[in-house]
């Protein structure tokens, strides 16, 4: 692949502006020689070499995020107020291939959210086949009645408008109004929904797990970039 081509579906750039770019030589290798538009990737730098303005370069194209998803922004590109794309580098948006959530969280649900842009992992994940726990902590505005986790884990529940009962789904008590729910599928508004059908009602809600990943010490907004291994754990 040509290094303009790279460059522009990272992001940084129309062809046209990445064009200039090079003509202007703020494309270098690490020692600071001068790359070129039609150098090819692999034969005159390596991705990892290529320097933008003096910085590395953003990650190839493979790439998982993890985010701490905060309150009150969406995860849809469309939506007019804030969104989760607004708390990364506005090229990861231009990005081709494109970075797509791994699945949804509601406005009103914080916690870890998974990105990416290759397809097939995405599809690997979401995947109820793959059945990778996803593990929310709810607090709740009626105590618990005390059936809630033979029901979940039924495997029998039909939500409201739907025809498949869910999976069955394990209910950690951590309080009188307060608990953990591990799901392997992700059905719309599925947590709130499924502690409607056992008359209560959601308050709060977080993501604190994807299979074997949780948020260390991410706070609300801050992303990382997750690497091979720990790709690897979420399954
Ligand atoms: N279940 C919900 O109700 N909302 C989410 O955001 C995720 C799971």
């Amino acid at each position: 692949m040509k290094l303009i081509k790279l460059i522009a579906n990272l992001g940084y750039g129309s062809r046209k502006q990445v064009t200039a770019w090079f003509r202007q030589g703020l494309v270098t290798d690490a020692e600071g020689e001068v790359l070129y538009a039609d150098d090819q990737l692999g034969v005159h730098a390596e991705h990892a070499d290529i320097r933008f303005d003096g910085e590395p370069l953003d990650p190839p194209a493979g790439m998982v995020i993890m985010l701490h998803k905060p309150l009150g922004v969406t995860c849809s590109r469309k939506d007019p107020g804030r969104v989760i794309y607004d708390l990364m580098p506005p090229r990861f948006s231009l990005r081709n291939p494109a970075l797509s959530t791994v699945g949804r969280l509601d406005r009103d649900t914080s916690g870890l959210l998974l990105l990416t842009d290759d397809g097939a992992l995405l599809h690997r994940i979401i995947s109820p086949k793959a059945e990778i726990a996803k593990v929310y902590e709810a607090e709740l505005a009626n105590d618990l009645r005390g059936d809630e986790a033979a029901i979940f884990a039924a495997g029998t529940l039909l939500l409201e408008s739907e025809t498949t009962p869910l999976a069955p789904a394990e209910l950690q008590v951590l309080g009188p109004r307060k608990a953990r729910l591990v799901l392997t599928e992700g059905r719309y508004h599925q947590v709130r929904r499924m502690f409607a059908a056992v008359g209560n009602h959601v308050e709060r809600l977080q993501r604190i797990a994807v299979g074997g990943m949780d948020m260390g010490g991410l706070e609300p907004g801050q992303w990382r970039l997750l690497g091979e291994d720990e790709v690897r754990r979420l399954f």
